[in-house]
């Protein structure tokens, strides 16, 4: 999108860089080309714990069945079932306990006729136990049970591999870690695994008036929020944030956050501001000159102004300033890029229907994402804008649980409406 016209001279920070007008894109269009630029990242072997959210990227297979042996599900006393078959209220049959036996240990001899062992829940069932009796369902007398009735075959007893088999294959590779997986990791002796990498994200916020959270404020300048709204966001979504901090409407500063970004390994880039078309918007001409860069407008509102490109080979996205669109342009196109280069494939954000409180009324051919909270009522969610939805009023988002998607070809809503709206606590479907 640049014209031949490009003149750079890094050292004293001069420039000029003609721009062609910039495509007007759908949020389909856009993410598809975005997309296009990420595959899953290669695999490394970490400790379980360490990969919750990360994806499999290997097939796991049980080395041994699990559990390894029969064992009681219950705090009782396992008995052979012939000598129980008789057994009435009226005239219980009396088994001799022989045994005492906790988790942990094991018992060889077999059970003889007649007898019976004292078991707790998850110890191996001797030989020839055939059930197992709860205490609450016996009388001890002495060094003898009383048994009232007969009890059949496997009776309160878990066989061997009765949850997973040797051999099974448990978890397909591309399986997502939630605490289950992990579990099952644990159970399987399988203390590391190799997973996706995590995709490492490099954050820089642009502009003269942006000042660090901790600098002491002065006209005309405002605190930056995006780096750290966008390096939350980065966190949620399995990333590791490099933050950059802030850089100057100026050339040199600018390209020099860049390179540092750049040295750290980063595998996206992410700029904040700068990309609007006002004097100042230094980010676009730094990136067409030192990369492949794409300037766009996408169809939606809030988020208009995008860049995205490449900066020596790494995608960089280039979000508006405006916090509200910061954070909206990153769920829709850094948000499924990170879940791709983790190896997810399920990229879409969770959306439920709702019934929209307010009238909107509208006429500009974009998508909107409406910042809304949601009430459940009547088995139905009901949505309520959060104020003014103007692109730098973060609290919107302070107090929404969703966005609702008003399509481009809406310009009326009546109050009652339904719409579909995008749930931002609800990270990733499946
Ligand atoms: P820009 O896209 O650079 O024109 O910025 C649009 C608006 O967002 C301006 O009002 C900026 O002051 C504001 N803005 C830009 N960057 C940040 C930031 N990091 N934190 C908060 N506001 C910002
Ligand atoms: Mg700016």
């Amino acid at each position: 999108m640049v014209t031949s016209e490009v003149t750079v001279n890094w050292a004293h920070g001069v420039m000029n860089v003609e721009v062609e007008p910039y495509p007007m894109l759908s949020v389909e269009e856009a993410l598809a080309q975005v997309l296009a630029a990420f595959e899953p990242l290669p695999p490394e072997r970490k400790p379980i714990l360490e990969a919750l959210g990360q994806v499999l990227a290997e097939d796991i297979f049980a080395g041994m069945d699990i559990p390894p042996l029969a064992n009681s599900a219950m705090d009782g006393y396992a008995v052979r079932c012939a000598d129980t078959a008789e057994a009435s209220p009226e005239h219980p049959c009396r088994l001799r306990v022989v045994a005492d036996l906790a988790a942990g240990y094991v018992l060889n001899e077999p059970l003889q006729p007649g007898t019976a062992v004292r078991i707790m829940t998850g110890a191996p069932v001797p030989p020839g136990a055939e059930a197992v009796i709860p205490f609450e369902e016996i009388e001890r007398d002495g060094e003898e049970i009383l048994v009232s009735r007969p009890y059949p075959y496997h009776k309160n007893i878990r066989a061997a591999g009765e949850d997973v088999r040797a051999g099974q294959k448990v978890l397909p590779r591309g399986t997502v870690l939630r605490p289950q997986e992990i579990g099952m990791l644990a159970a399987l002796g399988r203390a590391e695994a190799l997973v996706h990498r995590r995709p490492r994200v490099a954050i820089l916020s642009t502009g003269d008036e942006v000042i660090a959270v901790d600098a002491p404020w002065q006209p005309g300048k405002i605190r930056d929020a995006n780096s750290y709204s966008n390096a939350a966001q980065v966190l949620r979504y399995g990333g590791v944030p490099l933050c950059l901090g802030i850089a100057r409407d100026d050339i040199a500063d600018l390209t020099a956050k860049i390179r540092t970004g750049l040295e750290q390994g980063a595998d996206l880039f992410l700029t904040s501001g700068g990309v609007s078309v006002g004097d100042f918007d230094v980010v676009k001409q730094v990136l067409a000159a030192e990369g492949e860069m794409a300037f766009w407008q996408v169809r939606m509102k809030p988020g208009k102004p995008l860049a995205f490109g490449h900066i020596r080979g790494v995608p960089l996205l280039g979000l508006p300033g405006n916090p509200v669109s910061a954070m909206i342009a990153f769920e829709l196109f850094a948000r499924p890029a990170i879940l791709k280069m983790l190896g997810k494939t399920q990229l879409e954000k969770p959306t439920v229907e709702a019934v929209l409180l307010d009238e909107i009324k509208r006429k500009d051919n974009r998508r909107h994402y409406l910042r809304v909270s949601l009430e459940e009522r009547d088995g139905r969610y009901h949505a309520r804008l959060t104020g003014d939805q103007g692109s730098g009023i973060l609290l919107s988002m302070v107090l929404a649980q969703g966005l609702a998607i008003i399509p481009e070809d809406v310009d009326h809503l009546p109050a009652g409406s339904r719409v579909q709206v995008m749930m931002l606590d609800w990270p990733e479907r499946g």
